[in-house]
């Protein structure tokens, strides 16, 4: 199946006028081979699960989850970790690309992933079963340029769980980015020195990053800037009932200082 995944083009394309570009399908377009090769390389897998420990794992067998659906498969850094704690796990990804390294990278690890593509906004029309957890991680949700888009993932991934499952999604904290403005500090470095990320325009509707790497090549990615609340709020509509919103994996933080949020949402 993997080698159906076609390669795409070798450079991203905002067009003429890139903060225009504000288009739930405009992922597919953004995670060229070139940019997700990079990425992986240089943001080490070892410094990425050491800084999360095992939070994840632990929310998840607290909860006696066992089947668990990664929404945003990405290159397989979560669904690789989780099968090798004993979860059983789907790998879903709505880029046939970002799949294709994320079998790989399986095989790497000793692990043929099973892997399905499906885009959120129709999720279950792809993804059978039900499952204990559904995870949406690594910022990925704010891919999503409509309410209604929005809305319509929550309710998919709803509806994906079981009577008592639990949705674990993160976001950047764009509050801050938002209420404060965007200057040098809010540049992040991944991993040292390495890929260096600064929002290059910021509105209510658009967060555009610019990510540069150590060979000075230079990636975009536009986002919607979820507000906390906001996102609590989109999940307790669609149905969850207690939600349980972490910063930078700690239960008591500041409001301006995490850089990432981490909501979990019970169905029960
Ligand atoms: N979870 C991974 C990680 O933490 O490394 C990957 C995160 S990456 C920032 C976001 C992922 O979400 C990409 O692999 C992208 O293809 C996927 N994605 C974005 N919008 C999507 C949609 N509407 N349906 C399915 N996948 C989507």
């Amino acid at each position: 199946m993997q080698t159906e995944y076609k390669a795409r083009s070798q450079q991203q394309d905002y067009g003429s006028d890139p903060i225009a570009v504000r288009d739930t399908a405009h992922y597919q377009r953004e995670y060229i081979q070139d940019f997700v090769g990079k990425w992986d390389q240089l943001i080490s897998w070892e410094a990425r699960a050491k800084s999360e420990g095992n939070f994840f794992i632990d929310i998840l067998k607290e909860h006696g989850a066992r089947k668990i659906l990664d929404v945003a498969t990405g290159t397989g850094f979560h669904s690789i970790r989780l099968r090798e704690a004993g979860f059983e796990v789907v790998s879903a990804d709505g880029s046939p690309e970002m799949l294709s390294r994320a079998f790989e990278n399986g095989r790497d690890h000793g692990l043929i992933l099973r892997t399905v593509q499906a885009d959120w906004r129709w999720l279950n029309r792809d993804i059978h079963g039900k499952f204990d957890a559904v995870i949406c991680l690594g910022n990925s949700f704010t891919h999503l340029f409509s309410e209604r888009d929005r809305r319509k993932a929550l309710a998919e991934f709803y509806a994906a769980l079981r009577h008592d499952g639990l949705l674990i999604l993160d976001q950047r904290n764009y509050d801050g980015i938002l209420d404060s403005g965007f200057s040098s500090k809010h540049i992040y470095y991944y991993c040292g020195e390495n890929v260096k990320a600064e929002p290059e325009h910021v509105d209510e509707g658009l967060a555009r990053f610019r990510y540069e790497f150590p060979d000075k090549s230079v990636f975009h990615l536009n986002m919607y800037p979820l507000r906390k609340d906001y996102t609590r709020k989109l999940m307790q509509d669609v149905g969850f009932q207690r939600i349980k919103t972490y910063g930078d994996f700690q239960e008591t933080y500041h409001q301006d200082d995490p850089d990432f949020f981490i909501h979990v949402a019970e169905k029960r």
